[in-house]
């Protein structure tokens, strides 16, 4: 297996210092870029020369996710999610399957003729469930798993993307049974109560599905762009603060903590001791599982990463926790460097191992799609020229980024 750290040079690493001084996102650009370059040394012959060719591109694209959340407010959750909001490990009452998590906390609503709101209501009755609703005073019921999904899938899901909203009161008299204009409805809406808490298990599905399909089209500029994205998003599933509601300490009074664990520690720590020696992408059986057992796996971790911190600073001269640390020109306050080496050997290697495990699973996830495609012959030789469009998109995302406010959650090391 080939390794070797002389990929990363030198100007990039004094750009990525200009980025992370402005915004520590999710990894930091530092460990999302290595992470991506990392797994492409995971990969078959068959794939690897087409990917090392394209290195570069991979490595750079990798924190295109973060900037797009300065574009899109359907683009934050898609980094995280906080499944303690839920319940508790292992997490039984969130559907592991996307069309029900939102079918099972999507509010759907009717307004009557009499100015009335009623909900529709999940029941189960002898083991069967069932959507139903009070159409005056008579209970209207109809399966839940199949007539309610589909019907879910084509009036609700159908509109994820926009602003608000609205069900069709026909739709649902259908869903009963009804014939047109026969629910006393006067109008009906839906309201999306799941997102919000995000949604990267179920992201990463889609994304594989998507890679998977860019490379049956061979659409290279498809594969890159899919490959680095997928990369990042994976990289995100595998940090433990990015599966809680307490994601910044804020709730133990720890602000800071998401940044210090997952772009101080690897900036500081990463090149001079990490091994990111893998081994070879695997094929993912069942991607959906793996996935989720990614997210469940990390979460598995969130209470020592939060635990140790905590003990850690109950013990350590306080004084030499935050120190100032002038950054090209800036002075920002951080953790003091003896105090992150304090943390990082407490943690007894775990950032190195989350780090690995994400390497491995993102050099798993492009394969796993390559080989789901039926392993189309990709070119080994020449670096992709992305075209004039997919230039100008990227131009536009970096200026964004540069200039905006990011909409929804932001996790920056303020
Ligand atoms: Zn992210």
């Amino acid at each position: 297996m080939m390794f070797d750290l002389r990929f990363a040079p030198a100007i990039i690493f004094a750009v990525l210092l200009l980025f992370s001084s402005t915004a520590a996102e999710r990894w930091g650009f530092f460990g999302h870029r290595r992470i991506n370059r990392m797994a492409v040394f995971t990969l078959p012959p068959e794939m690897i020369g087409f990917y090392k060719k394209n290195i570069e591109y991979i490595t750079e694209h990798a924190v295109d996710p973060d900037k797009r959340r300065y574009a899109t407010k359907h683009e934050a959750v898609r980094h995280y999610i906080d499944i303690d909001h839920w319940g508790e490990y292992p997490f039984p009452e969130v559907p592991r399957d996307w069309t029900e998590a939102l079918m099972k906390f999507t509010e759907v609503g009717v307004l009557t003729a009499a100015g009335d709101t009623l909900l529709l209501q999940r029941d189960t009755v002898r083991g069967q469930v069932f959507i139903s609703l009070e159409d005056r005073g008579a209970k209207l019921s109809a399966p839940y798993a199949t007539a309610y999904r589909s019907f879910f899938e084509q009036y609700v899901k159908s509109q994820y993307y926009e602003d608000s909203w609205v069900v069709e009161c026909d739709a649902l008299g259908a869903l009963f049974g009804l014939g047109a204009g026969s629910l006393d409805c006067r109008s009906a809406y839906a309201v999306d109560h799941f997102s919000e808490y995000g949604i990267v298990p179920y992201h990463l599905l889609q994304m594989q599905q998507r890679l998977t399909e860019a490379f049956r089209q061979k659409d290279q500029g498809r594969i890159l762009r899919l490959s680095a994205e997928m990369g990042h998003y994976i990289g995100d599933a595998h940090v433990p603060l990015h599966t809680t509601e307490n994601y910044n300490g804020q709730l133990t009074n720890q602000v800071g903590i998401h940044a210090f664990w997952e772009s101080r520690l690897p900036e500081l720590f990463a090149d001079e001791q990490y091994d990111f020696f893998v081994g070879r992408a695997e094929y993912i059986a069942s991607p959906k599982e793996y996935f989720w057992e990614a997210v469940l796996a990390s979460h598995r971790l969130l209470d020592s990463v939060l635990l140790v911190e905590k003990e850690l600073s109950e013990i350590f001269p306080e004084d030499r926790q935050y120190c100032y640390e002038e950054r090209l020109g800036r002075t920002i306050r951080t953790y003091c460097r003896e105090y992150a080496e304090a943390y990082h050997r407490r943690l007894a290697g775990m950032v190195e191992r989350r780090m690995q495990a994400s390497v491995h699973a993102i050099g798993s996830s492009w394969y796993t799609a390559w080989v789901d495609a039926g392993q189309p012959l990709l070119p080994a030789s020449g670096e992709y020229a992305p075209t004039v469009a997919e230039r100008e998109e990227w131009q536009e995302l970096q200026r964004q980024a540069q200039g905006g406010e990011a909409k929804g959650r932001t996790h920056e090391n303020e």
